[in-house]
Formats: structure tokens, C-alpha cells, sequence
């Protein structure tokens, strides 16, 4: 019997189109014999629209678009691709291939758990727990795992007083230092900061996003990641490396420029590889982490690691860093999908 996969992508964050790109990649990867795969698509506008699988001309029409790095608009992918099905279905499983805020933040997976489906993937607390940054330091600081100082604050209080805002942020943190929404991914509305200046438009930029940022002391470091995969014993892949050839890793760094360098293995040390695999699995169990996450770092030349964050869902095409890490550690793009699978139905069994 096919494993009948729900797949649930696209969504209402500004990760929209990555997420495209990632579902049509694990629909090509999967086996189309042992898996049955329903796409279930979010718009940008927060509808859902579920239908047939993408296929033929479409799907390379489709893929043509997405590798010259154009999104298709939810409107023209509706009528074509995803046409109501009238019957009434349960899934095996569902994958939510959903980045950022509405998808990777527990709100899905709630939706999930009311609905007593499995799911790959972070289950609601880690989930929520990991889209937070300032949440998220919170209890890295709490498990004892190094990272740089931050302050955090809430629209409202910088309102009232921005004044002060920027004093603690230079009585506490200093320059460089990077000014974040709390809540979101792929860098968006992220800032480097050098001066008072440069800090004022940062705060207004990130809270444009949110209503809660981050600030956090800029650290000189080499930026090194890991995968993680497992339930209650989680292991890691091999190191990777990301070498931006801007400033920081931005939002164009990361999705349009395509130039970033990403080199894997990192190379690292064998003291500073175990040094990273240790925290990588402490930062897992401290959120209570299920299936995946990519753990990020920030690696010093005296060989200090500081943890910069987990991702529970990270960027998932066969491009992306958490599966290119996972093939050079000898786990093949669809056979990662299955192993998520796999993890996900264990936990859902595991509850029940
Ligand atoms: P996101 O969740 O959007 O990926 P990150 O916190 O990882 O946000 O920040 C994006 C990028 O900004 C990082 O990959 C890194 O290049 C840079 N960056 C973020 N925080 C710092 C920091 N404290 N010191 C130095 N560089 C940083
Ligand atoms: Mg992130
Ligand atoms: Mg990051």
C-alpha cells in the first residue's frame, strides 16, 4: 500500500516562494510507487486549495520558472494545478514544507494535532519555541549553550521611549551589532549596525516585521551549520560552511544571488566538529525537537562556537544546505525524505 503524503506548502510568509521551489523538488524526488502525494497549496492570502498532483508539461513549465528563479503567482498555479477534488480524504502523513511565520512556527502543527494527523517534523512547542529568537535564547541561555549578548523589545516600549531603547542597546551591546525581527527567517528585515545612526533605521526596519526584536552583539566568525535528524536520539551530519560575499548572509545572498559559497564539509577541526556536534544535540533536546533541524553557528578563529539558532524547518530543496549536509554524510536527498517520514510516524505512534 502507498504511503498517502500530504504535502503542504506554500503558506503567508514572506518564504512563500522558497517553499514552492522545495514542494516541487520532493515531488520529483519522491517514489511515485511508495508514495501517494496530495499537494495541498497555502496561498499568499492564507487560502488553502487542494487538487491534483502536479504533473507533465505543467510540472516542467513549473520547474523551468522556478530554476530561472521566478515564482509562478499562486493565481496562475490555482486553476491549473490544483483544481478542488471533491472526495473526502485522510492522509497518511503530512509534510509541511512551510518556512517562517503560519507554517514553521507551531500554528500548522497545531492545526496538525487537532486534527490527530502525523506529521514530519517539529512537533507544536519546538516549533513555536524555535521561530522566537528571543524565546529560543532564552532557553539555549537556560541548557547552557555559549551565544552572543542580546536585549530584546516590544514595539510599544520603544514607542514610548526609544531613547532608551538605543542607550541599553549600546550600554549592553556595543557596536556592530544586528538588529532582528524576532519572528521571522531567511533574513528578512535584518540590519548590521555601526553607529547610533544606522541603529535607529534597524529598529525601524525590523519593526516593520514584528513586534518584538532582537538585538544582538555582531561577533567576526566563520558561520557553520549542521543537520540534525532523529526523535529522541537525534544524530548529526557533517559541518557546512557558508561563505556570503556580502556583508552578512542576506535575504538575496541566500534566494537570488546564488553565489553564496557553501562548503561541505566545513573545514574544521576534528575537536571543533565534536565541540558542535555536542551543542548541535544539546540545542535539539533543549527545545524538545522532533525529526529535523538545521543548527547554525558561529565559529571564532580561537576555535569559541556560539549558537546563532536552530531552524526546525530549514531550506529544503536539494540545494539547500540541511540536504546537501545530509548527502555528503551519505543520506541521498529522497531517502532524507523518507527517513523524515519515518521519524514522524514514530513520534505520532510513540503519543498515541
Ligand atoms: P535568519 O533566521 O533570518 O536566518 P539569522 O539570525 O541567522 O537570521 O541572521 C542572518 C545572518 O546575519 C546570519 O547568517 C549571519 O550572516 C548574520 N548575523 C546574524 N547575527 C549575527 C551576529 N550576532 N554576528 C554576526 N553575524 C550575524
Ligand atoms: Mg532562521
Ligand atoms: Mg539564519
Amino acid at each position: 500500500m502507498k504511503t498517502k503524503l500530504g504535502l503542504l506548502y506554500g503558506g503567508k510568509s514572506a518564504e512563500h516562494k522558497v517553499s514552492l521551489q522545495t514542494a516541487l523538488a520532493v515531488i520529483n524526488a519522491l517514489d511515485h510507487e511508495k508514495f501517494e502525494i496530495h499537494p495541498i497549496f497555502i496561498m499568499e492570502t492564507g487560502e488553502w486549495i487542494k487538487g491534483p498532483l502536479l504533473d507533465g508539461p505543467v510540472e516542467t513549465v513549473a520547474a523551468l520558472q522556478f530554476s530561472r528563479g521566478e515564482a509562478l503567482p499562486p493565481t496562475a498555479l490555482a486553476p491549473t494545478l490544483f483544481q478542488a477534488e471533491n472526495k473526502n480524504e485522510s492522509f497518511d502523513i503530512i509534510f509541511p514544507l512551510l518556512h517562517g511565520p503560519n507554517g514553521e512556527d507551531g500554528t500548522v502543527q497545531g492545526l496538525l494535532e487537532l486534527l490527530n494527523l502525523p506529521y514530519v517534523g517539529n512537533g507544536v512547542l519546538a516549533s513555536s519555541a524555535g521561530m522566537d529568537k528571543v524565546i529560543m535564547k532564552n532557553i539555549f541561555a537556560q541548557a547552557g549553550l555559549p551565544q552572543v549578548n542580546y536585549v530584546w523589545f516590544i514595539r510599544s516600549e520603544w514607542e514610548q521611549d526609544n531613547n532608551s531603547a538605543y542607550e541599553k542597546v549600546e550600554a549592553e551591546i556595543g557596536y556592530p551589532c544586528f538588529v532582528k525581527p524576532a519572528n521571522l527567517g531567511s533574513s528578512v528585515g535584518i540590519s548590521k549596525c555601526s553607529n547610533r545612526e544606522e541603529l535607529v533605521e534597524a529598529f525601524k526596519e525590523a519593526f516593520q516585521f514584528d513586534r518584538k526584536i532582537i538585538i544582538e552583539e555582531g561577533v567576526i566568525a566563520r558561520e557553520v551549520e549542521l543537520g540534525v535528524l532523529g526523535n529522541d536520539n537525534p544524530e548529526c551530519s557533517v559541518t557546512g560552511e557558508i561563505i556570503p560575499k556580502v556583508e552578512f548572509y542576506d535575504y538575496k545572498a541566500k534566494y537570488e544571488d546564488g553565489d553564496t559559497a557553501l562548503v561541505i564539509p566545513a573545514e574544521i577541526t576534528k575537536d571543533e566538529y565534536e565541540l558542535l556536534y555536542g551543542l548541535a544535540i544539546k540545542a535539539f533536546k533543549s527545545l524538545d525537537c522532533s525529526g529535523l533541524v538545521r543548527a547554525d553557528f558561529f565559529l571564532t578563529k580561537d576555535g569559541k562556537a556560539y549558537i546563532n539558532e536552530v531552524n526546525t524547518m530549514p531550506g529544503f530543496t536539494p540545494f539547500s544546505m540541511f540536504p546537501l549536509l545530509w548527502k555528503h554524510t551519505g543520506v541521498e536527498y529522497p531517502q532524507l525524505i523518507e527517513r523524515l517520514v519515518k521519524l514522524g510516524m514514530e513520534r505520532y505512534e510513540e503519543k498515541q
